[in-house]
């Protein structure tokens, strides 16, 4: 994976590790929190409303106790009198105390008076024959609300009810139990309404068939909750009020929305910063990185130190690049010097180092490699030796033998032309290797270079001499120089036939031979007798500086 690439992955797995990170601190420790909370509240809520429930009957029944042990209440019950019934009970504004229902019964449970709240309590009390008897019988919930403390709450076929009943007694709270007086309230639309906007909570009733009365509240969605509240009905054991608080949930919802903003923001400046930070490592780091990378692949193809420029920082990346810088121009000056000893040690071994011509081993890679020239149309192979060397280094020395070899050589160099091949073939043995040269031509520079010798002043300059040289040449056209290197040895051969002839004929001669026609791609004479052979058959012809007349011995 390129660098590039994996910086690019390490930000964006940043980037969503810190989103991952906040949203799993939310979603584990924030929202359980939340919720934790909001069911506290919940439950409270429900205990809000038993307890506003509570104070109503509460509030009923200290209205009944108050009656209960006023003396106009006793006597009334004593004597009936209608002035107590005219100035109270036809007066009594039940809607201001907050009751639906009034009512007093004698020691016999016998009602002595009802008073309503007004014509829709009297339907419905009507309708639920809950009071219909003229006396309240033992077993009247009524009864059992007055045994059970007080205050209850009673399952009626007009509804919930809410009942306080005091004992009707002397004012001083001493003397004979005259009567019960019960205050009551109906658990109906308009009470709700009236808790509703008390409490401010969004209160149901209902009535449900008895459960295990424990509260219950239910999460049914992020958006809203459900809370269950029970409460027992006395007289009816098989059911329960229950309530019902159905709330949505803004903290819960809050929070989620915050998380959302949070990871929105996180992630919109987390990706800038992001960028900013992958601009700033892409210049700093990876620009610098890649350009090591680039010129250490340059100079690795071409070993060259021109592209190379050292990163010019402080930090560890410039102290690289300038340690590189340092390693590879090293390296370039040792690959330097390397190639000029290379090259000097090929030169050397293809030089000639007495007389710095060319040698025998670069004739050789010349003919294998450099004869395959397109612009040449032919070639002129010409072998010279020197006549009676050996006498030279018998009469005057080796050194001086030396120094004719020497000679010979820079008349060569001087006689042939700059793109010609000159070559020591060896001992007192020369080789010439010139292109677009033909047989006519040939023969001119053969005449010539034997010309030159001849007049040249060998030797010492205090004791020269002269000395005589032979030529054997030999020219093909173009067409047959695509050769291999051994059949140029092959034709190189047929020049030094032409030398030895030369020399048979009585030495500072020069002998030159060429195909008639089209040369052969192979099968070149390889002796004096095939050379006579194909001068038989007019195959080759020769050329010589013999005199006219004089034909060529060959040996
Ligand atoms: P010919 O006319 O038949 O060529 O006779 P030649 O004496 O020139 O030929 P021959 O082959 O008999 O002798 C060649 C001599 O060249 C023999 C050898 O001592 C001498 N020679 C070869 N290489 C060198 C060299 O590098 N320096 C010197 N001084 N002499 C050399
Ligand atoms: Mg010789
Ligand atoms: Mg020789």
């Amino acid at each position: 994976m390129q660098i590039r690439s994996k910086l690019i992955l390490g930000l964006l797995l940043l980037l969503s590790g810190i989103t991952l990170a906040i949203w799993l601190t939310v979603q584990l420790f924030i929202l359980p929190q939340i919720e934790a909370t909001e069911m506290k509240y919940r439950y409270m809520d429900l205990e809000r409303v038993k307890q506003a429930i509570q104070r109503d009957l509460n509030r009923l029944q200290s209205f009944s106790l108050d009656w209960g042990i006023w003396d106009d209440t006793y006597h009334y019950v004593q004597t009936l009198n209608p002035e107590y019934t005219v100035s109270n009970l036809t007066g009594l504004k039940l809607d201001i105390i907050g009751a639906d229902l009034f009512l007093i019964s004698d020691g016999d449970g016998q009602i002595l008076n009802t008073v309503l709240a007004g014509p829709a309590t009297s339907e419905l009390l009507a309708s639920s024959k809950l009071l219909n008897q003229p006396r309240l019988s033992a077993e009247h919930p009524f009864n059992m609300v007055v045994n059970q403390g007080g205050t209850a709450i009673l399952d009626t076929p007009a509804g919930p009810l809410l009942l306080a009943a005091s004992p009707i007694l002397p004012s001083n709270g001493e003397g004979r139990l005259r009567g019960t007086l019960f205050f009551g309230k109906f658990i109906d639309t308009g009470y709700r309404q009236q808790l509703v906007d008390r409490i401010r909570l969004p209160v149901e009733f209902k009535l449900a068939a008895a459960g295990d009365g424990g509260s219950k509240v239910l999460f049914l969605s992020d958006t809203e909750s459900l809370a269950h509240g029970f409460i027992p009905l006395l007289n009816n054991p098989e059911r329960e009020l229950c309530l019902i608080i159905h709330r949505d949930r803004p903290f819960y919802q809050q929070v989620l929305r915050l998380m959302n903003y949070a990871i929105a923001i996180i992630l919109g400046i987390g990706s800038l910063v992001a960028l900013v930070a992958y601009g700033f490592l892409q210049l700093s780091l990876i620009k610098p990185i890649l350009q090591l990378k680039h010129q250490a692949e340059v100079f690795g193809n071409d070993n060259r130190l021109y592209h190379f420029k050292p990163v010019r920082r402080h930090d560890e990346l410039g102290q690289l690049s300038r340690s590189f810088y340092k390693m590879a121009r090293k390296l370039e000056v040792s690959l330097g010097l390397l190639k000029t000893e290379r090259q000097q040690f090929m030169d050397a071994s293809l030089t000639d180092s007495l007389t710095s011509l060319k040698n025998r081993r670069y004739m050789e890679q010349y003919l294998e490699t450099g004869m395959q020239s397109a612009e040449t149309h032919s070639w002129l192979l010409m072998a010279l030796d020197l006549d009676h060397f050996k006498r030279i280094n018998d009469v005057h020395g080796h050194d001086v033998g030396d120094l004719v070899l020497q000679q010979i050589a820079g008349l060569l160099q001087e006689l042939s032309r700059r793109e010609d091949v000159l070559v020591r073939y060896g001992g007192e043995e020369f080789v010439i290797i010139c292109k677009n040269i033909d047989e006519q031509i040939g023969c001119t520079i053969a005449e010539r270079i034997r010309q030159q010798v001849a007049r040249f002043h060998f030797g010492l300059e205090h004791a020269p001499f002269s000395m005589t040289c032979s030529i054997g040449f030999f020219t093909l056209p173009w067409a047959a120089t695509r050769q291999s290197a051994h059949e140029w040895l092959a034709m190189f051969k047929v020049a030094d036939l032409a030398l030895y002839a030369a020399k048979h004929c009585g030495r500072n001669t020069w002998i030159g031979l060429k195909f008639i026609g089209e040369p052969p791609s192979s099968d070149y004479p390889q002796d004096a007798r095939q050379v006579t052979q194909g001068l038989a058959e007019n195959r080759l012809s020769s050329f010589s500086s013999l005199a006219d007349g004089v034909s060529i011995r060959w040996p």
